[in-house]
């Protein structure tokens, strides 16, 4: 059996969007333990150490990809293993949702980048689907489609790595495509 570790954080959200968030998060890791059977999740908050560390690589990022970096480096620095993935939860005004947009103009409603995700729409789907790019999945969708939004490249129309997944397109709990279970194996249980 394999644990994989999540840590979020809320910032600057309504009692409303914490809730939604806070029932995805919750359901994560059973939906998980259904797909792979080997993998458990942990699910649980930054402490003050870890947040102190976020904002101070926020404040020093000049892309998307910089808060990853300088984020995991002081972590490592400081020898804080297991080494977590992150989830931040916020608003479309702050500035990692602007770092992510500005790198993925697609990024609607989330990101991610490496080992960490930002999430500025609080929806349970689309928790989920940045959750599973954190385990490996990758996108069903091409950003070069004429339509983003048509049948998801896996040819799965209720795959939760679809563009903008909602209660409207995706079963639930939510199905995920065998090349992106296949793919979350291999990551974690074959090698
Ligand atoms: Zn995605
Ligand atoms: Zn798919």
């Amino acid at each position: 059996m394999i644990t994989l570790h999540f840590k979020y954080l809320f910032v600057a959200l309504s009692p409303e969007q914490r809730k939604r968030d806070e029932i995805a998060l919750q359901l994560f890791p059973g939906i998980v333990n259904n797909l792979v059977p080997e993998l458990t999740c942990d699910v649980e908050p930054f402490d003050s150490r870890l947040a102190e560390l976020y904002f101070e690589a926020l404040d020093k990022a000049q892309t998307a990809s910089d808060i990853g970096s300088i984020f995991y480096s002081s972590i490592l620095r400081e020898s804080e293993f297991p080494i977590p993935r992150i989830v931040v939860f916020c608003t479309r005004e702050s500035r990692i949702a602007s770092l992510m947009i500005e790198n993925n103009p697609a990024a609607e409603w989330g990101a991610t980048s490496g080992l960490y995700a930002a999430i500025y729409r609080h929806d349970r789907f689309l928790v989920w689907h940045e959750m599973f790019h954190l385990l490996g999945a990758e996108d069903c969708y091409d950003t070069a489609a004429p339509d983003i939004a048509e049948i998801p490249t896996c040819g799965n129309i209720g795959c939760v790595m679809q563009y903008a997944p909602t209660e409207a397109t995706v079963s639930d709990p939510p199905f995920l495509c065998e090349s992106n279970r296949k793919r979350i194996v291999a990551r974690h249980l074959q090698g």
